[in-house]
């Protein structure tokens, strides 16, 4: 794989980086998108598409050739030590070599500090540290807030679509709080194929867009989901519970890439955003595309839960369907706990918490949840026996046997 060098344009009110990209899948460019009042904080090292493509590089076996000058540091970091986390979490994917032009050395950082904001609870926790805390010492206090569109919201023109709502819903709490919000909008997901999915490969795609922004930004804070007690390097669960290890790696010597929020436990995260009122008209933690959480998916459900447990759910009113999850609330209790407890740490520490609060959960929810599961499971063998059926049948008439 060839990386160009970048040609940043400015294009209409937005400024655009562009990359030219050879690779064996042939020619084509990689772009991100940002309003142009924000022009200023966009590099023109190569650092960002490095940093996006390096999984897709890996999945084909690729190397990668660089027209344009990287980080040091990123070049020593991501030559073997991150290929290696990345190769612990996608098995398939095979270690490749960098091929820079030019290495920079150390840098002056700028001295913006953005966090990634989607409006969820990860997201508002950050706030609540980072920007309402009197105690957060002034290298650490947001001066931005930037959303992403790299895949977390779907693909194609229907993720451009959903990302643009989103902005929209989230520029009235940029407002309040006085934050800017820088929108990068990119189609580095189209480099994404079959096996390297949004949750898979998420940590990358998201720091590649951070580092565009690298020559007006010096820290990026990135909002973890999970307690260090989970921080796992391994197959199957994705990049997001890596993120202690890989941030480190993939910063450069002039912007600080920090993983936040693994000190607390989603519960405790939760009940600290009830804190803040900027958050009750816009919490946004749901699964499914929608101007209010649908209050029934499993994201919905363990902020409604815990919100529940701490008696604090009249302060979302307007955000859930709060009567309609008060008058099916056993019912939707049951649907939480079919899934095994080592299947999921969140829902596991939303237990942890009813526990502790002497919150107690009738005994029908319990024997309700097992037959969910009991269900859940015939239907998955019913559909596994029917591929079976279907795919003998297809070599019988083949006249394959
Ligand atoms: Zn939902």
């Amino acid at each position: 794989m060839r990386i160009g060098k970048p040609d940043i344009a400015v294009e209409g009110n937005t400024v655009v980086y562009r990359t030219e990209i050879e690779s064996e899948d042939g020619h084509r460019e990689l772009w991100f998108r940002i309003d142009a009042e924000f022009g200023d904080l966009v590099t023109d090292t190569c650092d960002a598409p490095l940093v996006g493509l390096l999984i897709p590089a890996m999945a084909a076996g690729e190397d990668i050739h660089l027209s344009g000058a990287i980080s040091e540091r990123l070049y020593y970091n991501l030559s073997a030590p991150c290929q290696s986390v990345f190769r612990n979490v996608i098995p398939t994917l095979r270690a490749i070599s960098l091929r820079p032009s030019e290495l920079l050395p150390g840098r002056k950082p700028a001295a913006g500090v953005a966090a990634g904001f989607t409006g969820g609870i990860d997201s508002f926790c950050v706030l609540a540290d980072h920007h309402y805390s009197p105690d957060c010492p002034e290298g650490f206090r947001l001066t931005h807030l930037v959303l992403n569109n790299v895949g977390s919201h779907g693909h194609g023109a229907e993720g451009t679509a959903l990302f643009e709502e989103r902005c929209a819903r989230l520029t009235p709490v940029a407002e309040r709080t006085g934050l800017p919000l820088v929108r990068v909008d990119s189609n580095l997901d189209s480099f994404y194929g079959e096996g390297l999915g949004f949750l898979q490969t998420h940590t990358p795609r998201l720091l590649s867009a951070a580092l565009v922004l690298q020559r007006g930004l010096g820290r990026y804070i990135s909002a973890s989901t999970f307690n260090y007690s989970d921080v796992y390097v391994g197959p199957a669960r994705g990049t997001g519970l890596t993120e202690p290890i890989t941030l480190p790696l993939l910063s450069t010597e002039v912007i600080d890439l920090l993983s936040v929020g693994h000190i607390y436990t989603r519960p405790e995260k939760t009940i600290k955003v009830a804190e803040i009122a900027d958050s009750y008209e816009v919490l946004d933690v749901c699964m499914k595309s929608g101007s209010r959480n649908c209050s029934q998916c499993k994201e919905c459900l363990r902020t409604l839960i815990t919100l529940d447990i701490a008696g604090l759910l009249d302060r979302y009113s307007d955000r859930f369907y709060i009567d309609k999850y008060r008058a099916n609330r056993n019912k939707l209790l049951a649907r939480f706990l079919q899934n095994k407890p080592r299947r999921g740490a969140l829902r596991r520490e939303v237990l942890e918490f009813a526990k502790k609060s002497n919150w107690r959960i009738p005994l029908s929810v319990y024997l309700n949840a097992r037959r969910y599961r009991i269900g859940n499971t015939a239907r998955k063998k019913l559909r596994w026996l029917k591929r079976i059926a279907q795919h003998t049948g297809k070599k019988r008439s083949d006249g394959r046997v």
